[in-house]
């Protein structure tokens, strides 16, 4: 027999980088999870905005044994039929003609900012290595990317940090315009704040970091970590706003649960990343191939994206109604199944309550700093697992406001 594990044994087992739930996870279908002790979840979390298709989707699970029976890994000094038909069809559905694949959102970016140094250096010289972010930015843990993010409390304690990486104010082009000269060779920017609040772009300000990045030669990156693969009911957050990246960073739901990552970019821009001059050993292994393939031909289907907008109505309208008995939010905001109820002023500071009385009542949600709570449900949760989810969460809600906000 197995010895069983509990939520005690992460406390002597593991480094201290998280602090998971009480509970323990054990099984999971669809939108709907189960506990050690057998305890029923409704998932808003959707893994963090991975588990796109919900939980043990049939048609993932082929993918991923008829793969798992043929072949797992060869390592990138050969290429394999699954990564090179993802790579078609993400170049077939976006901007991009060339992908590099890798395992992480991180990684993602990683590649992204190294290959906009790349170029400039190439191109201009070493002096354009300027790196425009933003503030409450979140661009992954890599030392590169999280002295890109714009948190400091994520990054001071790993000083020094790469340089030449400067913090705008997001949604404000006045203050990017400040920083953006001919010594910039790329801006990298969430076309939603995920982590930072779920906080979208206004359209006026991706189209003007579009125009300053064409007016002094810099590559636009968008971060679509978390925007990506149909979460914003466009199948890339760029399609909604109708601005165009010169490389786009895609992962989380991406793999519907299996890690993989990838930086999408032109041909132009490629050609600067000649043999051996990045590389990462799992990337575009076969596996995550097969099953991104059927991900990204499940996601990118018109009644799939159009789903998402109609599933964000739903929250939106129960969340009002629940809002107009409880008040707790001051607003919510987001786009498609990308959703953050921010807290009023009374309960500022205190989303990890609501997400602890959440797990209480059945409901897993996600925090996105201390005043939002987050949802990224899977983009095909029922009707039924909404509204189930949203009485949850309103008993939540309540049983929060029965103790006083201090
Ligand atoms: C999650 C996230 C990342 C980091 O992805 P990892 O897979 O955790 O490395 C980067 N950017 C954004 C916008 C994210 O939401």
């Amino acid at each position: 027999m197995q010895n069983s594990m509990s939520r005690s044994d992460f406390d002597r087992l593991m480094v201290p980088t998280y602090a998971p739930a009480a509970f323990v996870p054990e099984r999971a279908e669809g939108s709907r999870l189960w506990d050690q002790q057998g305890k029923e979840y409704i998932d808003f979390a959707g893994g963090i905005a991975v588990n796109a298709l919900g939980h043990a989707h049939p048609d993932l699970q082929q993918a991923l044994m008829e793969q798992a029976a043929k072949l797992w890994h060869t390592g990138n000094g050969y290429t394999n039929a699954p990564i090179l038909r993802l790579a078609q069809a993400l170049t077939e559905a976006t901007f991009a003609d060339r992908v590099f694949f890798c395992n992480s959102g991180a990684e993602a970016n990683e590649a992204a900012l190294k290959l906009a140094r790349k170029v400039a250096h190439d191109n201009v010289g070493e002096h354009k290595s300027g790196i425009v972010a933003f503030k409450n930015a979140f661009h992954g843990r890599t030392l590169f990317t999280v002295s890109a993010g714009g948190q400091p409390a994520y990054s001071k304690d790993f000083a020094p940090l790469p340089g030449a990486i400067s913090h705008a104010t997001y949604n404000d082009l006045a203050s990017a315009a400040a920083l953006i000269d001919d010594s910039t060779c790329a801006v990298i920017v969430e076309p939603v704040q995920g982590e930072g609040g779920v906080l979208p772009a206004r359209q006026d300000f991706l189209q003007g970091l579009r125009e300053l990045c064409d007016r002094h030669g810099a590559a636009l990156i968008f971060d679509e970590v978390q925007t990506g693969v149909g979460r914003t009911g466009y199948l890339y957050a760029y399609q909604h706003y109708g601005v165009t990246p010169d490389i786009l960073t895609t992962a989380k739901a991406l793999g519907g649960g299996f890690p993989i990552g990838a930086m999408l970019t032109t041909d132009t821009l490629a050609a600067a990343m000649t043999v051996g001059t990045h590389g990462t050993t799992y990337g575009g292994n076969p596996l995550a191939g097969a099953v991104a393939g059927k991900v990204l031909s499940l996601i990118n289907q018109p009644a799939m994206l159009d789903g998402v907008k109609q599933r964000n109505a739903w929250f939106a309208e129960g969340l009002q109604a629940m809002n107009q008995r409880l008040n707790v939010f001051s607003e919510v905001r987001g786009l498609g199944l990308l959703i953050g109820c921010v807290l009023n002023e009374s309960w500022a500071g205190k989303a990890k309550l609501f997400n602890q009385a959440a797990a209480e009542q059945g409901l897993m949600v996600l925090i996105a700093g201390a005043n939002v709570v987050r949802f990224a449900p899977a983009l095909n949760i029922s009707e039924q697992d909404v509204a189930e989810g949203l009485r949850r969460f309103e008993r939540a809600c309540e049983a929060v406001l029965q103790g006083s906000p201090s």
